[in-house]
């Protein structure tokens, strides 16, 4: 049995290629950072303008390329989705574009379901895989209750949604509340689509045929989604927080549509909300009830859960 390539020292581990098989996305991740420091930057500048584009063509507003950067740590997403942006627009992921930057006789990053180069954009809005077109149906849903139009997505989108902004009807905190709300479900989906397809490629690559079924990935959502609720709630407590607590008011209009008996301004004062008063609460049961299609009997006999 080959060496997990991690284990080995960098250069032998080269040498011998680094199985797919073998491979952990750390030990990946190291590799690329050696490669990328002495490779050239087309890749980022090519990304760089695509977000600077879709964010024009979607919100009439271009981006600079600072303000692009500096959206990777829009603190309206989860650190996990701004460090997943960041990778994206240097290319930074363990997949197509990196093995093929390799030597021949490496694995190759072709995608295992369509056999093509499993670009990050192939992952997330050209793959067959069935878990990425049930999680941005899901994600489409779930934004609809809010009665707004969903972003035509794209690469582009996903890179850039640090940068979206506040529009549609309502006054300004809604809408603030609103685009906060479009962040993170645009921002936890596609980290989602690209964290399952990292274990369908490395834990389950022993079954060549394994797909997530559609009610895993959309629960899976769910619970990312629930989480973000939680913490967010969580951290409007000021005596814990301090200075570094969130506004009770800006998590309230983001999560409002979610919550099942809101507690939202216009129905309760907010000046009534003591600090701490939304605890951990999170939108599980209503984000369920709205996907509950999802949950229906579904059969596959090369699907797993
Ligand atoms: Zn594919």
């Amino acid at each position: 049995m080959a060496a997990d390539a991690a284990s080995l020292p960098k250069e032998e581990a080269y040498v011998r290629g680094m199985s797919l098989k073998n491979m952990t996305q750390k030990s990946a991740y190291k590799a690329l950072r050696r490669l990328h420091q002495a490779g050239p930057r087309k890749d980022t500048t090519k990304n760089l303008r695509v977000t600077r584009n879709a964010i024009m063509q979607e919100f009439d507003v271009k981006p600079s390329t600072t303000q692009v950067w500096k959206s990777t740590r829009d603190r309206d997403t989860s650190k996990r989705t701004q460090q997943f942006r960041w990778r994206t627009i240097h290319n930074a992921h363990a997949c197509g574009p990196f093995f093929a930057r390799m030597s021949s006789n490496m694995a190759r990053g072709d995608c295992v379901l369509c056999g093509k180069i499993e670009t990050i954009d192939h992952v997330l809005f050209e793959c067959v895989a069935p878990e990425r077109e049930a999680l941005w149906e899901a994600a489409e849903r779930l934004w609809s209750i809010t009665g707004d139009r969903w972003p035509n997505m794209n690469l582009g989108l996903v890179m850039g949604c640090g940068l979206f902004r506040p529009r549609g009807r309502g006054n300004r905190e809604e809408k603030k509340g609103r685009n906060r709300l479009l962040k993170k479900i645009v921002s936890e989906t596609a980290f989602l689509i690209w964290k399952l397809r990292c274990e369908r490629r490395i834990e389950h690559a022993h079954i060549p045929d394994f797909s997530f079924s559609k009610a895993t990935a959309v629960k899976r959502l769910i619970d990312a989604l629930d989480q973000e609720s939680r913490t967010e709630s969580f951290r409007t407590n000021e005596r814990r927080f301090k200075r570094r607590a969130l506004n009770i008011g800006e998590v309230l209009y983001t999560w409002r549509v979610f919550y099942d008996n809101a507690v939202i301004p216009g129905e309760r004062a907010l000046e009534e909300l003591t600090v701490g008063v939304l605890g951990s609460m999170g939108c599980r049961s209503r984000l369920e009830y709205i996907l509950s299609d999802a949950f229906t009997a579904e059969s596959s006999h090369n699907v797993r859960n």
